[in-house]
């Protein structure tokens, strides 16, 4: 019986687990060789404006595949390996200016309403850290994937609005993935309107396109 119901809690855990995100091995959601892919290895950039960019991986192989997953399928469980390759990449940062606020760029109503969650703010609060909820879009922007830098700027140009704040302090943009970096442009200048000073941006991940700028 013992051995019967020993098969049983394998299997449930098998069913459960389905197959590794990262590569599809079987039997896990993320096996170790890719837990270990997602280790930060903070990578420095900014943005077309000039602002300092963070990123904890490259967004392309394993990484791209989770990140996939948490945004496409709703595979929430691994935004906690992800929210803590963002936390490491975060540290510096915070090490600097301890009294940051974490300011998520916002996610728009549609993509809110079709995954349930919002990917940064989820990424942040799976590494204990408290997302500020600051910004909020004030319009629809078009999907970015096929506009080039300039395209991208026009496109999120006046798409956010920063709530006011009397004591408006350091505040770091937060986001999961940076092309250009025309979006985090956007969101330092909502909150730079609204009398926080921005020191950064920290992103879990940049595509290869965003590197060679
Ligand atoms: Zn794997």
């Amino acid at each position: 019986m013992a051995l019967w119901a020993a098969l049983a809690d394998e299997i449930a855990a098998f069913v459960l687990a389905g197959c590794c995100a990262g590569c599809d091995a079987p039997g896990t959601l993320l096996c170790d060789e890719c837990r270990a892919a997602l280790t930060a290895e903070p990578v420095h950039t900014s943005t077309p404006d000039g602002m300092p960019v963070i990123s904890a991986l490259a967004f392309d192989g394993i990484v791209a595949r989770c990140i996939r997953r948490v945004k496409e399928d709703g595979e929430t469980l691994l935004a906690r390996p992800l929210g803590a390759a963002l936390a490491d990449a975060a540290a510096g940062l915070l090490a600097v200016h301890p009294n940051a606020l974490l300011v998520p760029v916002p996610t728009s109503a549609a993509s809110f309403r079709r995954r349930g969650y919002r990917v940064p703010d989820l990424l942040l609060r799976r590494a204990g850290l408290a997302p500020a909820r600051l910004l909020r879009p004030t319009r629809r922007t078009r999907d970015q994937r096929d506009l080039d830098v300039e395209e991208r700027r026009r496109n999120v140009t006046g798409s956010m609005r920063a709530r006011h704040a009397r004591d408006a302090g350091d505040v770091v943009v937060v986001d999961d993935v940076v092309t250009t970096g025309s979006t985090l442009d956007e969101a330092a200048r909502a909150l730079t309107a609204a009398g926080f000073r921005v020191c950064g941006a920290v992103t879990l991940a940049a595509t290869p396109r965003r590197r060679e700028f």
